[in-house]
């Protein structure tokens, strides 16, 4: 599987092979060793935002999105109402989850380059009382933009309200602190930042607000109460858990901790982020955000100005080289996405970038 092509995507992204080994045990989900497993996997996700004092970490079944879910059912009571920050796809879908779950709420959309400010978040909680909480994406994975999440939780921290984070694609790699960073919950998942593999959320949440949100979920396996009562009681999952991805996330923070943590992660993916832009820019490739609200997680470009582009034909010929790119998410200019994050460093974005250099002479598409 050396020639496997190297994931430019924001999860799944490409893995170790130690990661992917650590996939060749089966487990017993209720045999003591698994147990042991889960609860060293939690502990280690609550030491890197130092939340052990304040915060419970409960895992949860499925992709991001379903812990997401999990977290407004259980955290948000059925009469509470959620102000939804917005400036891309992962906060449309914050939406459209309050309203599936019949939980009330407010949007609040900014253009897809513009991050949401304090003062924003400041004057709609001024105007409407009853706004319970609040709903940030931290990186909006569908430009890469950064919202300020610093200033954003004391401002709703001052007004007494609760705030949920989605930090998905920036858990891991941009430190977050919960005794810095106020918040009542903040959601994850295993397979992007870590370098783990798909297929399990997790939710860090303020320990008395999840002791109060009994009964306030929707649905049975949704109910992150009731997971983190069964977990504290037992040690083991309610209903099967994903074994495997269990033993990968553990495997893969092993990893994190001996390339030396956030810090590492974090500088890893900053050189990742400047040699791409620095590369794409030298083949006259434009980002779409200003550096100066760019994560480095993902990149936005604008395609090329030119009738024989086709993204198809790019991906594929960028596929063939070795490089998994992604389609962009903007309605209104046509643009690709490049991923920073996986198992790759500096040398593999400046090989990605010729491979995207390469394919666009062959499409006659460069002058270069
Ligand atoms: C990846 C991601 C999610 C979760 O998406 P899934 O497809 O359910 O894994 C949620 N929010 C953000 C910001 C993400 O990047």
């Amino acid at each position: 599987m050396s020639n496997a092509p190297i994931l430019l995507t924001p999860g799944p992204l490409t893995t170790s092979i130690r990661t992917r080994q650590a996939m060749l045990v089966d487990w017993g989900s209720w045999d003591r060793d698994f147990n042991q497993l889960t609860a060293s996997v939690c502990e280690q996700l609550l030491a890197i935002i130092a939340g052990s004092a304040s915060h419970h970490c409960v895992p949860l079944q499925g992709s991001g999105t379903f812990a997401v879910e999990a977290a407004i059912g259980t955290l948000v009571p059925r009469d509470g109402k959620v102000l939804v920050l917005i400036n891309g796809a992962y906060g449309q879908r914050l939406a459209k989850i309050c309203k599936v779950l019949g939980r009330a709420y407010s949007t609040f959309e900014t253009a897809e380059d513009q991050p949401t400010t304090a003062a924003d978040v400041d004057r709609l909680l001024a105007a409407d009382p009853t706004i319970s909480h609040v709903a940030l994406i931290h990186c909006e994975t569908s430009t890469g933009i950064l919202n300020p999440l610093r200033e954003i939780a004391q401002v709703v921290k001052g007004h007494g309200k609760r705030l949920i984070i989605d930090a998905m694609s920036s858990f891991g790699a941009l430190p977050i602190d919960a005794r810095e960073i106020p918040f009542e919950a903040l959601i994850a998942a295993s397979g992007k930042c870590l370098e783990g593999v798909p297929g399990m959320g997790f939710v860090f949440a303020e320990k008395a607000a999840l002791a109060a949100a009994e009964g306030n979920a929707h649905s049975l396996a949704m109910d992150l109460h009731d997971q983190h009562a069964y977990m504290a009681r037992t040690g083991q999952w309610r209903f099967t858990p994903p074994t495997h991805v269990v033993a990968a996330l553990h495997e893969a923070l092993q990893q994190y901790n001996e390339e030396g943590g956030l810090p590492a992660r974090h500088q890893r993916y900053a050189d990742n982020c400047k040699t791409l832009l620095a590369g794409m820019a030298a083949i006259g490739l434009r980002s779409f955000l200003p550096a100066e609200i760019q994560a480095p997680i993902i990149v936005t470009f604008h395609a090329p100005h030119d009738a024989r582009y086709q993204f198809k034909d790019f991906y594929e010929r960028v596929k063939a080289k070795g490089f998994i790119l992604y389609p962009g998410k903007l309605t209104q200019v046509e643009t690709f996405r490049v991923g920073c994050i996986g198992v790759v460093g500096a040398d593999g974005m400046q090989a990605a970038v010729n491979a995207v250099a390469d394919a666009l002479r062959e499409m006659e598409v460069l002058d270069i």
